[in-house]
């Protein structure tokens, strides 16, 4: 059942949340030792369902009243064990909710697991996680993207109807892809990242998950908005997230040339084509856009992401958090911790991250970085000047088989080169499954200027009234 449903006759007395979690847990209990998509499940979701009703029956109306939301586990937890899928963390008991659990918490929601992900959320298809990779549900030899590829899985798998992740270079949009599923990502600084563990400051921010557009409005609404305790989070009055079809009638999008040209599988340009044609008889209106800048965006966005990650990742010392391997000296100690608890992407990131700001190579490579990011907000915003979205794939492929791209990290990276530009300009961005290819999922990308969430909805909730949800399907795994 879909999260508005769900919440609907919660809220009505018709259904009980305990109910809701008991399914939600017999099915991930049924099937997710094919899936893989939780670490663990909350010990306390029975119980907190259960609080869950006797705020209903006092009379509350809660937005998200008894809906089992799986969290990627690196979003902290009071009292839940979060490790960000490394082993640096394993144990790490957080003596506190992150807001946007806290917001969750607050609407209703019942936290009903932790979710896999590549260690630390750097890479693209949940492999680099200590704890073993996630599956894809459509396809259990594929991988579901990454790195909140646990979360993509769940609401792909039909475990819960919404999900969080987060998105630092298309972490979200790029796993929605791959499992069919819609992924959102707002304007950097409207959701709270207190209690996101830091990957790269300035470029991650938490997303959601869901098989309906009116999910995904209904979730994301909840957690945005500002936070005093996020030195980051903007002050501006959040967007209502109508998610209106006839809203969208009329909007302009802009076709990202730089995107549509070489390296995209047919199925993908199908998809671009289908979803113009579609729309175009609905009134909105398509034109080509260029963005020349486009082209150094995955360069910049590794330099960007990896200096923030060496300097975020230096408070794991053996000492603060997690793990702790003791050797003689307190020098012996950081060093034996942090050789054994880091996976082999994450030391590449901390390695390459340094290299970045060491001195003497500051200016050429952190600081043109920097000159790139600027150069591309530009071009964004001048393209908005003409365009009220703009349209990509979100990926150049659909889902890649496992263990495909794990010989060669530079492959890899090119699974993002459709998505680390919209975290580079702080920009919103949706990915909505558009078709399929060989029978796996296909996404879509619209991006929006700073603060309109909303024409990314309207446009989502069109698209899925005019193909009556073709693409929002279960992943068949029963
Ligand atoms: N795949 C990208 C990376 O490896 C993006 C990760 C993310 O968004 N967290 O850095």
């Amino acid at each position: 059942m879909d999260a508005v449903s769900l919440a609907r006759q919660v809220n009505d007395g018709k259904l009980d949340p305990r109910d809701v979690v008991h399914d939600s847990l017999a099915r991930i209990q049924r099937l997710d030792s094919r899936v893989r998509a939780f670490l663990r499940t909350n010990p306390q979701a029975e119980s907190e369902a259960e609080r869950v009703g006797r705020r209903v029956q006092e009379g509350g109306s809660l937005p998200l009243a008894g809906v089992p939301v799986a969290v990627k586990d690196n979003l902290v937890t009071r009292g839940l064990e979060t490790t960000c899928a490394s082993a640096i963390l394993e144990g790490f008991l957080p003596p506190y909710d992150a807001t946007v659990i806290s917001r969750l918490r607050a609407a209703g929601a019942v936290i009903i697991g932790k979710t896999n992900l590549d260690e630390f959320a750097m890479g693209s298809s949940t492999e680099y996680s200590h704890y073993g990779a996630t599956r894809n549900p459509w396809d259990l030899d594929r991988v579901p993207g990454g790195s909140s590829g646990g979360s993509a899985a769940a609401v792909a798998a039909g475990f819960v109807p919404v999900a969080l992740g987060s998105d630092t270079g298309g972490s979200v949009r790029q796993p929605a892809a791959f499992t069919g599923t819609l992924g959102f990502k707002p304007t950097y600084g409207r959701i709270s990242r207190y209690g996101l563990v830091a990957f790269a400051s300035s470029l991650d921010q938490v997303g959601t998950f869901a098989r309906s557009t009116a999910d995904l409005a209904l979730i994301s609404r909840v957690l945005m908005g500002h936070d005093p305790a996020d030195a980051t989070s903007l002050q501006e009055a959040v967007p209502e997230l109508a998610a209106d079809p006839v809203s969208a009638r009329g909007l302009k999008i802009g076709l990202v040339r730089e995107t549509l040209s070489e390296g995209n599988s047919d199925g993908v340009l199908d998809a671009i084509d289908r979803f113009r044609k579609l729309l175009e008889t609905e009134g909105v209106r398509f034109v080509e856009v260029s963005l020349p800048s486009l082209r150094y965006a995955l360069a910049a966005y590794y330099l960007v992401a990896t200096a923030e990650a060496s300097s975020n990742l230096a408070r794991y010392d053996g000492v603060h958090y997690g793990k702790r391997e003791a050797a003689g000296d307190v020098g012996g100690l950081l060093q034996q911790t942090r050789e054994k608890g880091f996976g082999p992407e994450v030391k590449r990131r901390i390695l390459m991250g340094t290299f970045a700001l060491s001195s003497g190579y500051y200016d050429a490579y952190y600081g043109r970085a920097l000159r790139a990011r600027r150069r591309l907000a530009l071009e964004f915003a001048q393209a908005f000047a003409e365009v009220d979205l703009l349209l990509t794939p979100t990926t150049p492929t659909p889902a890649f088989p496992l263990a495909s791209r794990l010989a060669d990290p530079m492959e890899m990276y090119l699974s993002d080169v459709d998505t680390v530009a919209v975290n580079l300009a702080g920009l919103p961005a949706l990915s909505l499954p558009a078709g399929f290819e060989a029978g796996l999922p296909l996404g879509l990308q619209l991006i929006a200027p700073a603060l309109m969430e909303d024409r990314l909805f309207d446009i989502a909730a069109l698209f899925e009234e005019v193909t009556e949800g073709a693409y929002l399907q279960l992943a068949p795994l029963d």
